[in-house]
């Protein structure tokens, strides 16, 4: 029903192997599905509550899931944000409403089951954070051990305290992201363990879910453009392939305009749109508040700035500044709270509009990929602190009222 493809040079891999990227040229690999044996009605779904494991027909696992009942996260509407970004229609997809709190959850139930299929015992990730908090819920789950490896000081506490709590064996790297990811690497070919960072295919077929449920909310109309911040650049992949994949059979008739977000701080596929590349040029020192897209060498670059050109989409930076009013905006404007990457999409939505770049009567879609409280922390930096007075009325009508 389906095997793996290295884009770069096509060659095949069967679904029994442990391989994450090509042998033959390091290419990443991509699902490839039999879609002609792959039958799925709008009405067929139409009778399903969402969730990951809703479109099962098109994840490529046999086995019973690892599920904590991931994805069915909520669509929203923006109406006062909306009207301060004098745009027409603006939806918000909260992926901080998943188990963890991140979309790294419908990757890794994908992930951790399929790691339980190919006999794997021990799973591993390097992470910014929420890579590392979802998979220690689903190794929880699963009954096996995760290992994760994380920059030390640069991951927000709430995400620490999820891999701790979860039973994770948390390693704090001195050095990057980036450089997390070798070691990672090396540690799961030495050690056979399970590599479930995102250059692992089969945790983009698990987000693809995003683009199934975007369109299945919207009553299987497909949005003119999706804007998401970008870190690794899975992400941006996977919504692209499943928009490609509803249309490849029929269910819908467009694929939206891919747009991604970084910081200012860690461009380097905002730099290659610009410059029109097809490869990007590593960033060795990457920099911002976002610490979920302080990325400088993004695995899958190659896949994401296809997912760009082909759709029509763009990318823009953001700076912290624009990404910390966004996050303002959209917790104080609308009720939604996410963490500073999350508002980049916002902070980047508000600027291409501003530079006529998206059309004000869109259709669009921001992904906001994980929860305000996986950064709390930040909050103290950049809101008010508590007033704090003694317990008497006096004192509380003079601190309301001030
Ligand atoms: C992982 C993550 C991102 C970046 O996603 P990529 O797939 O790495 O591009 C953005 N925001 C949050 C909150 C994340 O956890
Ligand atoms: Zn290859």
């Amino acid at each position: 029903m389906y095997h793996l493809q290295c884009i770069e040079c096509g060659s095949i891999y069967s679904i029994e192997e442990v391989v994450y990227t090509c042998r033959n040229c390091g290419g990443l690999l991509d699902v490839i599905y039999d879609y002609n044996e792959i039958e799925l009605s709008k009405k067929e779904l139409s009778k399903q509550p969402l969730s990951v494991w809703k479109y099962k027909k098109l994840l490529p696992i046999t086995r019973d899931p690892v599920t904590l009942q991931e994805g069915g996260t909520q669509l929203y509407k923006l109406h006062r944000l909306a009207e301060d970004l004098e745009a027409k229609e603006v939806y918000v997809k909260h992926e901080g409403m998943n188990p963890t709190g991140s979309f790294k959850d419908r990757g890794m139930t994908v992930g951790v089951t399929k790691a339980l299929e190919l006999g794997m015992s021990t799973v591993a990730c390097a992470s910014t954070g929420n890579t590392s908090a979802s998979l220690s819920i689903y190794g929880a789950k699963a009954g096996i051990p995760a290992v994760v490896l994380l920059p030390a000081g640069k991951v927000a506490l709430g995400k620490v305290a999820q891999a701790l709590m979860h039973g994770a064996k948390v390693l704090s790297i001195r050095g990057n992201f980036d450089e997390a990811l070798m070691l990672v690497r090396d540690l799961c070919a030495k050690e056979d363990f399970y590599l479930l960072n995102s250059i692992n295919p089969y945790r983009l077929e698990g987000q693809k879910t995003i683009g199934f449920e975007i369109a299945d909310q919207l009553g299987w109309e497909v949005p003119d453009r999706i804007v998401l911040p970008v870190g690794n650049a899975g992400n941006i992949t996977a919504i692209y392939k499943g928009f490609k994949e509803l249309k490849t059979l029929g269910i819908t008739d467009t694929v939206p305009k891919m747009t991604g977000i970084q910081a200012e701080g860690a461009p380097p596929v905002v730099d290659a749109v610009r410059s029109k590349q097809q490869n990007i040029t590593p960033d060795p020192d990457p920099e911002t508040i976002a610490t979920a897209i302080r990325i400088g060498n993004p695995v899958n670059a190659r896949k994401a700035l296809k997912a760009v050109y082909e759709s029509g989409g763009t990318a823009e930076t953001v700076t912290d500044e624009e990404i910390i009013t966004a996050q303002k905006q959209l917790a104080q404007m609308e009720g939604i709270g996410v963490e500073p990457a999350s508002a980049s999409s916002i902070a980047g939505l508000r600027k291409l509009l501003q530079n006529g770049t998206i059309d004000p009567d869109e259709r669009i879609v921001c992904i906001a990929t994980g929860h305000l409280l996986k950064d709390s922390e930040h909050v103290l930096n950049v809101c008010p602190k508590p007033i704090e007075i003694n317990a008497t009325i006096e004192d509380v009508r003079k601190a309301v009222f001030a």
